[in-house]
């Protein structure tokens, strides 16, 4: 059966990939992305993509209207937008640990508290999360980071707790290493460092990590909440 499925940050790298594989489940799905064009694929595959930035309260809230307009309400969510801003303590600002914070964490509350207006509604729900296996390991350089990505587990597992009676799940996919534009920064340098650490001997493919957040908003997946999946190549265990 179609379901009205919304990706945040779905225009490219893991959100790509994760709109994609619902897509081909014939999903009604749907997009947000901050800046630049969705990619033609998506659109020309039916995909509904809408510009919002989700730390603006305001453009989160436009955004849930034009998808229930075009989809009705959002039964599937995944939590995937998020940004790094990496720098040692010292010399971290507050800018950059709250602007981190502010999109990572804050603004998947937004999209969250809002999607879960009409799951409560329909009495039923999937919420997956995209934390990152540096919130349960920690990494120097991404003390923003990595304290964003924890606070994820906390407060997923605190609305599985919450909402668990009114059918509504809420689980956590923590990706080790993927190639996207958020990893081209790396050195060759580093990359071969965390390869190094990796015990499959690999980064991460985005489908790698979409198939993941398939199952967990799948019927297989129906008694699955609260639960923190590590997609890291082993990395983290
Ligand atoms: P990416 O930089 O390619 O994509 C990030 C997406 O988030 C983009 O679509 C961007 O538009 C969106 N975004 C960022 N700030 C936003 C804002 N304020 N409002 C709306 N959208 C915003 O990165 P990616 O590697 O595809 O990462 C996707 C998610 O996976 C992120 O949450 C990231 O932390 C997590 N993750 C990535 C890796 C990795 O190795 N690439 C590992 C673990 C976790």
């Amino acid at each position: 059966m179609s379901r009205s499925v919304l990706v945040t940050g779905g225009n490219r790298g893991i959100g790509l990939a994760i709109a994609r594989a619902f897509a081909d489940n014939g999903d009604q799905v749907a997009i947000t992305y901050r800046s630049g064009e969705p990619p033609q694929e998506l659109t020309e595959a039916g995909v509904l993509a809408v510009r919002c930035d989700i730390t603006d309260a305001e453009q989160v809230e436009q955004a849930y209207k034009e998808v229930e307009e075009k989809h009705g309400p959002v039964e599937v969510l995944v939590a995937n937008a998020g940004i790094t801003k990496d720098q040692l303590l010292m010399r971290m600002s507050e800018e950059d640990f709250t602007s981190v914070v502010d999109t990572n964490l804050t603004g998947t509350f937004r999209v969250v508290k809002r999607a879960n207006r009409g799951m409560l509604r329909a009495k039923k729900g999937r919420v997956v999360l995209i934390s990152s296996v540096v919130g349960l390991l920690g990494s120097a350089g991404q003390a923003n980071y990595a304290a964003s990505k924890a606070g994820l587990v906390g407060f997923a597992r605190s609305l599985a707790r919450e909402l668990g009676s009114r059918n509504i799940t809420f689980n956590v996919v923590a990706p080790g290493f993927v190639d996207t534009d958020m990893t081209q920064v790396l050195t060759e340098e580093q990359r071969k460092g965390i390869v190094s650490q990796v015990p499959l001997g690999r980064y991460a493919r985005p489908e790698e990590i979409a198939a993941a957040v398939r199952f967990l908003a799948s019927d297989d997946a129906s008694y699955i909440t609260g639960a923190v999946i590590p997609v890291d190549g082993g990395l983290g265990m």
